[in-house]
């Protein structure tokens, strides 16, 4: 592909780059972000936190910044749910996944993540991509709605040329003609992202179908092409949510995911492993 060095797989001789967040591995071993959409008050994000963890997520996601489609929207709340995700990091051990919307935030938003999630509406924000790649914390990049992988992997290029390798590619869906799904979960680009770049990618089925019946069948579908991960979004009363209802599991259903997409991924280490002695 043109234009790419770093983010390029040849840039690393073909080695892929793990991005250790607080010892979670995120590129060696499957890794499940989950939480609600936003940040809504404490006892909503404590006790969801605790719940994901429970199921088995590595990390807790939360939004304090919210990019809405409406300004009239629910916008987030800020620096308060900024320290109500560090009250949830104490209480679990789980790191933080928070999104970052300002190029002038990123420098104390990064007192309280340990992943600044850059969200699909600001994936060719430039200045924020300077700035993050500056701050030096693993990054979370979103695909954006509207974007070709050529594209996507040239923001990652920014965030990777100020000097920041710790970069984790996220498909989080594309706008077609498809309107039954809020966004057509584009998992193609799992292998295709593999075949170009080092980089570790991970799917969002929640933004990505829009649908919480559909998140546990598109889990188990980016298992199978190869993701580092999921990003899945949870609320312990998701009917009540501010914001993504719709999308959104209970505890419960999160659990089964959980369960299946663990074993799911120890059955295709399995046939990897198997492929692999097969062909020495
Ligand atoms: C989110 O993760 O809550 C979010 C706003 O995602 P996206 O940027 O993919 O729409
Ligand atoms: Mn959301």
């Amino acid at each position: 592909m043109k234009e790419l060095k770093l983010v390029s797989i040849n840039s690393r001789g073909g080695r892929s780059t793990v991005v250790e967040v607080e010892g979670v591995k995120v590129g060696k071993d499957f890794t499940i972000i989950a939480g609600p959409c936003s940040v809504e008050n404490e006892e909503q994000t404590l006790f969801t936190a605790q719940k994901v963890k429970e199921a088995g997520a590595n990390m807790l996601r939360g939004g304090a910044f919210k990019p809405r489609t409406s300004p009239y929207a629910f916008q987030g709340l800020g620096i308060k749910g900024l320290k109500i995700l560090e009250k949830a990091k104490k209480a679990t051990g789980l790191p933080i996944v928070t999104e970052v919307i300002d190029p002038r935030d990123v420098l104390w938003v990064c007192e309280y993540a340990d992943v600044l999630q850059i969200g699909a509406r600001n994936m060719q924000n430039f200045s924020l991509l300077k700035e993050v790649g500056k701050a030096g914390k693993p990054v979370l990049l979103k695909r954006g709605m509207y974007s070709t992988l050529q594209e996507w992997l040239n923001c990652a290029e920014y965030i990777l040329s100020e000097g920041n390798p710790n970069i984790i590619l996220c498909e989080r869906g594309i706008r077609t003609f498809e309107t039954y799904t809020r966004n057509t979960l584009d998992l193609s680009m799992v292998p295709a992202i593999k075949e170009v770049t080092h980089l570790p990618v991970i799917v969002d089925p929640s933004h990505g179908t829009g649908k919480a019946s559909l998140v546990e069948p598109m889990s188990l579908a980016a298992v199978a092409a190869g993701a580092n991960g999921l990003i899945i979004e949870v609320h312990y009363h998701p009917e009540q949510a501010l914001s993504d209802k719709e999308q959104t599991l209970n505890p419960l259903l999160f659990a089964q995911l959980v369960r299946k997409v663990r074993s799911l991924h120890e059955f295709m280490k399995g046939l990897e492993e198997q492929a692999g002695s097969e062909s020495r």
